[in-house]
């Protein structure tokens, strides 16, 4: 058979641990047999990231930059203990964190869903994608203890020196104190991203927060997302038949739990924070959550929204059996792919894409699946299967729809 050619490569960033022994499999398997993969490989595993003293992760995001498009795989983010067990130079940040930092991207986590896999909540029916803005707010702020009596002010002062101040309050008592902010640029770039994934995916995209309580923090946002809306995406909204909708953020969750799901939920920072475990624990399994950054000028990311699977990989080294679920690291590759292939008109190549998502989709709703969705599955008499299994069947699947 003919393997799909490739016109501009995409970026791989290779990763750790399970999901670094799955990347391979999944290539092994999955891609190379049918596609002629173009692409410029970063290993981040720790390892190397901590040869190169991180720069490897710089370069990869800068040439994520150059090609448009990236597939990152899961990778460990160092803590004390990770210092010791690499024996590290340095506690090296987090890898999606220097990455996002240099694409200024919103990421946006959807939930794969498949026949015998039900969501929690019953009027669920299709993905609810997050889109959490990763800039700011509570996240990025300054704390005090009160210890008594006295006077909280919030004081700007502009680069002339002229100073404007605001009481925040007049303690008589001990208590809290805290101040956050966010930046007009941030919130634009987070909204243009949130509108252009709209397009791109054809769904209807809801914000919200809470501007009836913070009438210039919170105002703002809203402010934001509706002038860039007015100005740039109104037509081709119209033009794609899908909605912009705001609405304050309990309401937004009212609603969400009465929905049938199918639409992208814009959310503040902590908001996405809470949201997207909420979301994500509803519709079964952090295994089945697919994860792409968005840059504001169409650079995109993908990767699996869980880690690397450190348990799994210390049974896989004592030689034992494993049955790690690959399905969010297949579906990064193909959402990749299927990107490439819109970008550089191979329709091929979206088509290929399409088609081994809807392989791992029937193998699972066949019954063979891993061992963390036969625990929750409605299925009866299902097959379970160890990581390089399930793979294999996905790949007799994907021969099974090509035939
Ligand atoms: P994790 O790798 O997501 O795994 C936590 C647990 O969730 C696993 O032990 C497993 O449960 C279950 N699980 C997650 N993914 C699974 C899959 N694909 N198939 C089957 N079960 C799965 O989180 P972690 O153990 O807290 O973190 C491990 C490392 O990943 C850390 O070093 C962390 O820094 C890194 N991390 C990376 C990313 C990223 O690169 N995007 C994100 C999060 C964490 P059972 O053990 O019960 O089977
Ligand atoms: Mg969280």
């Amino acid at each position: 058979m003919e393997r799909i050619k490739m016109t501009t490569p995409i970026v791989e960033m290779d990763g750790d641990e399970m999901t670094r022994v799955l990347w391979k499999m999944i290539k092994d398997e999955l891609i190379c047999p049918f596609v002629e993969l173009k692409s410029e490989y970063y290993d981040l595993g720790l390892k190397n990231r901590d040869a190169t003293d991180d720069r490897i992760t710089i370069d990869s995001a800068n040439a994520a930059k150059r090609y448009g498009v990236a597939v990152k795989c899961a990778t460990i983010t160092p803590n004390a203990a990770r210092v010791k067990e690499y024996d590290l130079k340095e506690m090296w940040k987090s890898p999606n964190g220097t990455i996002r930092a240099i694409l200024d991207g919103t990421v946006f986590r959807a939930p794969i869903v498949v026949k015998g896999i039900e969501p929690y909540v019953r009027t669920w029916k299709k993905p609810i994608t997050i889109a959490r803005h990763a800039y700011g707010d509570v996240y990025k702020n300054v704390e005090m203890i009160i210890p008594g009596p006295g006077k909280a002010e919030l004081v700007f002062t502009a680069e002339d020196g002229r100073e404007t101040r605001e009481t925040v309050f007049e303690y008589k008592g001990a208590g809290v104190l805290q101040g956050m902010h966010n930046l007009n640029a941030s919130i634009e770039s987070f909204a243009k991203s949130c509108f252009n994934y709209a397009l791109d995916t054809k769904q209807d995209i809801w914000f919200a927060c809470k501007d009836t309580i913070s009438k210039k923090y919170d105002h703002t946002f809203k402010d934001i997302f509706q002038e860039i809306f007015d100005a740039q995406y109104k037509g081709k909204f119209e033009a794609a038949g899908i909605t912009y909708f705001y609405t304050l953020i309990d309401d937004a969750v009212a609603r969400v739990m009465k929905s049938e799901g199918g639409f992208i939920w814009a959310c503040k920072n902590y908001d996405g924070d809470v949201m997207s475990d909420m979301v994500s624990s509803a519709f079964g399994s952090l295994a089945m959550m697919t994860s792409v950054l968005v840059s504001p000028d169409g650079i995109y990311e993908y990767e699996a929204a869980h880690g690397t699977v450190q348990r799994h990989y210390y049974k896989y080294l004592k030689g034992e059996e494993t049955s790690t679920n690959s399905v969010a690291t297949i579906f990064a590759w193909t959402g990749a792919l299927r990107k490439r292939g819109e970008l550089d008109g191979i329709s091929e190549l979206c088509a290929y894409a399409d088609r081994m998502e809807q392989a791992v989709i029937r193998t699972i709703e066949s019954g063979r699946m891993t061992k963390d969705l036969a625990l929750i599955t409605s299925l009866e008499n299902v097959t379970v299967l160890n990581s390089e299994e399930f793979i294999k069947a996905v790949r007799a699947t994907y021969g099974e729809l090509s035939r």
